[in-house]
């Protein structure tokens, strides 16, 4: 049986009614960079996730680029974010020509620890980045406190958590600044490239809006230095039809996370040695990425991807020991909780439309492994 991490021929099969005539229109209209598309979708994020505004940019890296462009953050900055996440978090933090400033994560959620972040603040930082990753929310109440207390900008990379909520307040809402990813494998995903800024302020909102232009305003009138950071219309009206059954395919993944757990305990593979499940800290948990911490790692994703399960190390090297960050001064052993996550973590499917016959094969193939 083939399974792989995320199959989006079968998603599309269930919508590609509704898909194709909302692009059809566009070329019909030959309407292709932000207009009326991307306005209706705007609205319906923002309205989906209770904020005032949304700003669609190009990608979820640009949504983090620009939200630190609009605090003017740059050089002789700091931002505090997670070493364990996407590229893209610090990445963009470093262009500016601010410094990353790295605070472990806690082993249970893989999110940031607030309890480490008060001894990293100097005063040169400006900002907290907290990645809500694999589809859970870092721990809000912690973070917004503290960044209250020392007059932060806290930007929610949430690009892995559209739809995710803590405390009943969807992610993205909570801060100044929240930042999505369309790329096709995230929970919300697009025809290619896109992402999207949800903000509470209209002040916060304008600036986002005229740096996605150039820093133009009036047209050929450059109050700012901008960028080309607009949205597509093909891009938005695809993720206007699929932002339709967003809810629908998190509960989807709700289902698989619990039919793994079933499974898992069944198999009796649930121990320290072998398999650890990811906790639920939160109900609003929506599994962008189903990640379990596996002895062995390394020979278990081989086993399976002979198998033909498809599985990934999400992420193997965290940011602090990255190559082009050498220049902060990291080493080994400086942040053990992410690198151990780095060492332990492996992703398995969990797409809404992941069988039963599937997720069992899955859970099997992993008891072999642990019996040979
Ligand atoms: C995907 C991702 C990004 C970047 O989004 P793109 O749309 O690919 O630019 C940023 N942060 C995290 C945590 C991500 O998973």
């Amino acid at each position: 049986m083939q399974v792989p991490l995320l199959d989006l021929k079968a998603q599309y099969q269930t919508i590609k009614d509704e898909i194709q005539p909302a692009v059809l229109d566009l070329f019909e209209k030959q309407m292709f960079v932000l207009g009326p598309a991307v306005q209706a979708c705007e609205a319906s994020i923002a309205d989906y996730c209770g904020c005032g505004y949304a700003c669609g940019v190009t990608s979820g890296t640009d949504a983090l680029l620009i939200s630190l462009m609009a605090e003017c953050i740059g050089p002789g900055d700091e931002v505090i974010t997670s070493p364990y996440t996407f590229f893209a978090t610090a990445g963009s933090i470093w262009r500016t020509g601010a410094k990353p400033v790295f605070v472990d994560i806690l082993p249970d959620t893989f999110n940031i620890n607030p309890a480490l972040i008060e001894e990293k603040i100097t005063d040169r930082t400006r900002a907290i980045m907290p990645v809500h990753l694999y589809g859970q929310m870092a721990d809000m109440d912690e973070i917004m406190k503290i960044a209250e207390k020392h007059d932060l900008v806290v930007i929610e990379d949430a690009a892995q958590a559209i739809g995710a909520t803590y405390k009943g307040r969807a992610a993205g809402s909570i801060s100044h600044y929240g930042c999505f990813s369309f790329f096709p494998s995230k929970n919300l995903g697009g025809a290619g490239d896109g992402g999207m800024v949800v903000t509470n302020s209209r002040q916060r909102a304008e600036k986002l809006q005229i740096l996605r232009n150039h820093g133009m305003e009036p047209k050929y009138y450059h109050k700012l230095i901008g960028g080309n950071f607009r949205l597509d219309a093909i891009q938005a009206a695809v993720i206007s039809v699929k932002l339709r059954h967003l809810n629908e395919w998190a509960e989807g993944r709700r289902a698989n996370a619990d039919r793994y757990q079933k499974l898992f305990q069944d198999a009796g593979s649930l121990d320290d040695e072998k398999v650890t499940l990811p906790p639920r800290v939160l109900e609003g948990h929506v599994f962008n990425q189903y990640v379990i911490r596996a002895g062995r790692r390394d020979e278990l994703m081989q086993y399976l991807k002979n198998a033909q399960i498809g599985c990934d190390i999400y992420y193997p090297v965290p940011l602090h020991l990255q190559e082009c960050f050498e220049p902060l001064g990291y080493r080994t052993g400086d942040l053990p909780e992410s690198e151990k996550a780095a060492a332990e973590t492996l992703a398995l499917p969990v797409y809404a439309e992941l069988s039963n016959e599937q997720a069992e094969y899955v859970v099997e193939t992993i008891s072999s492994f642990y019996r040979s």
